[in-house]
């Protein structure tokens, strides 16, 4: 019975429509873009949001298209890294509706991270990554799941000092630059607890036993919209797949697990399967 009435309202207003063509074209003119920091450093990322639009916006940035997540105040957001190598200069965010497109520019500084140089332990050396633990760890690291699970600040998942930042380009045992430090590394005693940075859900746990010879014990956390975070050379392991953890939950225990040197955690943060700074985390909130 209601139905009728607004199928009949529906009319009118589309009859409306068609008496005053003009009033076509005023939906889109309203979209707004917003990127507060448009200079951010190799390693850390941009905040992009878009308001006043229904539909979901697409977004490229150095040609790579990232998935905007809804918020709650309606809006879209997503969370853009820029990965450590790449070359420093400028660049667009280009976000796209069906009906119109914007272009924000964009600068990418350098973060003159080091070349560190490691020796490892004659016992671990030529330990290579299996095949097993290399699959596994980037599927998990480029979950991207619509609900934003985390809010408030991100805590230091363990106590200690920082040993190693992250970004420094890493040569093993004399060898060329062959990759980076995708994360940093905290100090501590074996034993000492690793908490989780945010609220999230285990989307990974990893074992030496299982072929997690490089990583160690390892964890990741899915905390929704793209973000993930990674606890590595555990010595133990607290939590199991699936399971849902809270900010501060006790996810495992400070080992010397994997290529590693001395117990210490490494703990990581990734957007979209791409590594950002985890201290640009820490004690933050987005
Ligand atoms: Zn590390």
């Amino acid at each position: 019975m209601i139905l009728r009435p607004l199928g009949t309202l529906l009319l009118l207003f589309a009859a409306a429509i068609n008496l005053t063509p003009s009033t076509a074209k005023a939906l889109p003119d309203s979209l707004r873009v917003d990127v507060p920091e448009k200079n951010r450093q190799q390693g850390q990322f941009f905040t992009v949001r878009v308001a006043n639009t229904s539909s979901k916006p697409g977004l490229w940035f150095m040609e790579r298209s990232y998935a905007m997540f809804r918020q709650p105040d309606s809006s879209w957001r997503a969370l853009v890294p820029v990965e450590n190598l790449t070359r420093p200069g400028s660049y667009a965010i280009l976000v796209r509706t069906d009906s119109l497109e914007q272009k924000v520019p964009v600068l990418v500084k350098p973060n003159n991270r080091k070349i560190q140089y490691i020796t490892l332990d004659p016992s671990k050396q030529g330990i290579k990554a299996t095949e097993t633990e290399n699959t596994r760890v980037k599927a998990a690291l480029q979950t991207e799941s619509p609900e934003k699970l985390y809010t408030g600040t991100f805590l230091r998942p363990s106590t200690g000092r920082t040993s190693s930042l992250f970004g420094l380009k890493r040569s093993y045992d004399g060898g060329p630059v062959a990759s980076y430090h995708k994360g940093i590394d905290i100090s501590a005693p074996r034993g000492t607890p690793v908490k989780s940075t945010a609220n999230g859900r285990i989307i990974l746990t990893g074992t030496v036993n299982a072929g997690f010879r490089l990583h160690g014990n390892t964890v990741i956390i899915d905390h929704g919209q793209g973000l993930t975070s990674i606890y590595m050379h555990l010595d133990a392991i607290a939590v199991k797949e699936g399971q849902d953890v809270v900010k501060g939950e006790v996810i495992g225990r400070v080992g010397h697990t994997g290529i590693s040197t001395a117990p210490h955690l490494h703990w990581g943060t990734y957007l979209y399967g791409t590594s950002v700074d985890p201290l640009l985390f820490e004690g933050k909130t987005y």
